[in-house]
């Protein structure tokens, strides 16, 4: 079932976490557009970008419409914390005032390609807030660890305009990782028995 049967009771949820956010389908002339520039670039082929990936500008996230409910609500959680990046750019003002500095630091600080440290720490963190979640419905640590790592080679992929070398991402992606799991084994009651190792 396509998300835009469920669009209403989605875009509530988004509101919560920031009153701004608008969910729309990636299929405008403006995403069309995009895709075609990230093609012509040699980032994306242009379908791959209006098929496979959310892309949050602002307050407006945007979503393939033959995306399930159940993947919009897996991913959603990245792409809000991409919301909130853009209004503390602000100062909390608004996600469309910070847009213009977080787009520059997103986009091209330090070095646009190789070495964007600015867009894998912005992506770093959205994730950490999916990998977190799963600590919490007890996921197998090797499971999260696994998908963190897989993560950490696309994000160090052409995908995100190579915005670190792979050993790198994987080795602060781990690190993020431990610190994760230390937190989660922190942050339960005491006497728990922790089953998820
Ligand atoms: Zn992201």
């Amino acid at each position: 079932m396509s998300w835009l049967n469920d669009r209403a009771r989605l875009q509530m949820m988004a509101s919560e976490a920031d009153i701004s956010v608008r969910l729309v389908e990636k299929n405008s002339l403006f995403w069309r557009l995009l895709a075609n520039i990230l093609q012509v670039l040699r980032i994306m082929k242009a379908n791959v970008f209006l098929d496979d990936f959310a892309t949050t500008i602002g307050p407006i996230i945007a979503f393939p419409s033959n995306w399930s409910t159940e993947t919009v609500e897996n991913v959603l959680t990245h792409e809000l914390v991409h919301v909130k990046q853009a209004r503390a750019c602000s100062f909390g003002l608004h996600p469309w005032i910070g847009l213009p500095i977080f787009a520059i630091a997103y986009l091209f600080l330090p070095i646009p390609f190789g070495l964007a440290y600015c867009r894998f720490h912005f992506e770093l963190e959205a994730e950490k807030v999916r990998w977190y979640k799963m600590f919490k419905e007890q996921t197998n640590f090797v499971v999260i660890d696994s998908i963190a790592k897989n993560w950490a080679k696309l994000v160090s992929s052409s995908s995100y305009g190579w915005s670190m070398p792979t050993k790198w991402a994987i080795e602060l992606t781990s690190e993020a990782i431990g610190k994760l799991f230390a937190r989660y084994l922190s942050e339960l009651p005491s006497g728990t028995s922790v089953e998820n190792q």
